[in-house]
């Protein structure tokens, strides 16, 4: 077992629902819920006590910074104090263009935030307006000048793909509006259209790209980032040499993590649980003598044969691939022969025709 833990805090606030979102987020609640919110996250932290290094932490929501720049460096302060953070800790702060400024920012780095994850989705307008997003291409822009003149340099860059009324051309001129910026690393995503959202509600309403306009724009995008020296290193994500994403690579290479905060996950220890999913449940539990996220969770340990299947599952989501025994050849020979998966260096790995299909070929697999 690797010995480094990863952290993940979440926040599970944003000004307004995007008409998309299935995460569990909440719309603004009132400054009380947000700073009780706070404090519970911070007796959370200081429950835990462990001496294993950490070698990423990551605020996720949700909208991290609705909380606040002066409560977000408080629950970071907490983490520094009672974990050990490697001196190269990669320290992810996700945010919305219409959620930063730059004094923050420059708090935020002074702090010791060191990476961005900025969501664009999209640089055209009207595409915005349609996912319910809250800002414009040119708030977008300066939300990036921002962020690279308050020092950082590690920025990632979500983009989506298959939006309501997008083009080939369209996305494309997302795509090359992230390059532009300089952002070392890109994730794109596929839209999914999820229960209990408003496009599923509007689902009938929605003129989506056809399955063939979407798989051309996931070969666009995978083209243009290459020659644009973007690595294919996992299914979604896309970075230049250097800045892969440490937090999501421990994930995916089966490595260990604490999740703060409501509905936040947890693995430690061969064993998998998740904070209850509820704001106001979550804070009055923080209240306890005892706070720990072993009190109110869904507890699973894992099985030798849980552990092989999500090796496989998550190592098939990366370039790294997983080790090619005879077993795994013998099931595989039809995705080789079909361009789907390639051998290299003892490895099978998916090709990006592969990654299209990857849930198919990992339930065969296990
Ligand atoms: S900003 Fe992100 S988490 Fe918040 S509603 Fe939109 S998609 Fe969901």
């Amino acid at each position: 077992m690797k010995n480094n833990l990863s952290v993940y805090v979440h926040i599970p606030f944003c000004v307004r629902k995007c008409n998309y979102c299935a995460f569990y987020s909440l719309p603004l609640c009132d400054e009380r819920v947000m700073r009780d919110y706070t404090e519970a996250l911070i007796r959370q932290i200081n429950s835990i006590k462990t001496e294993r290094p950490v070698t990423s932490v990551y605020f996720g929501g949700g909208t991290p910074p609705v909380l606040g720049v002066g409560a977000l460096i408080s629950v970071l302060e907490a983490i520094k104090a009672g974990f050990r953070l490697s001196d190269d800790c990669e320290i992810t702060l996700e945010a919305n263009p219409e959620s930063v400024s730059l004094p923050d920012l420059k708090d935020y780095r002074n702090a010791g935030f060191n990476r961005i994850s900025m969501g664009m989705q999209s640089s055209n307008d009207r595409e915005l307006a349609i996912l319910g997003r809250r800002y414009d291409l040119s708030r977008y822009k300066s939300a990036v000048r921002a962020v690279i003149d308050a020092g950082f340099e590690n920025r990632s860059t979500d983009i989506i793909f298959g939006i309501p009324e997008q083009t080939i051309e369209s996305l494309e001129k997302s795509v090359m509006t992230a390059v532009d910026s300089g952002t070392p690393h890109i994730s794109a995503y596929s839209l999914s259209i999820e229960k209990n959202t408003p496009f599923y509600n509007n689902r009938d309403t929605l003129i989506l790209p056809d399955e063939d306009t979407e798989e051309e724009m996931y070969y666009l995008l995978c083209d243009i980032l290459k020659k644009h020296d973007y690595s294919h290193y996992e299914i979604s994500s896309f970075a230049r040499e250097g800045f892969q994403s440490r937090h999501n690579l421990h994930y995916w290479d089966c490595g260990e993590y604490i999740g703060f905060g409501t509905a936040a996950h947890s693995y430690c220890k061969g064993k998998r649980f998740s904070n209850i999913a509820d704001v106001n449940e979550y804070i009055s539990l923080s209240t306890g003598d005892y706070f720990s996220p072993t009190d109110f969770h869904v507890q699973r340990y894992l099985s030798d044969t849980d552990k092989r299947e999500e090796a496989i599952m998550l190592g098939l989501r990366t370039d790294r691939g997983i080790r090619a025994d005879d077993e795994l050849l013998a099931k595989s020979k039809k995705y080789i022969d079909g361009g789907f998966a390639k051998i290299e260096n003892g490895r099978f790995i998916l090709t990006e025709k592969g990654y299209r299909v990857s849930n198919i070929i990992i339930a065969a697999l296990i």
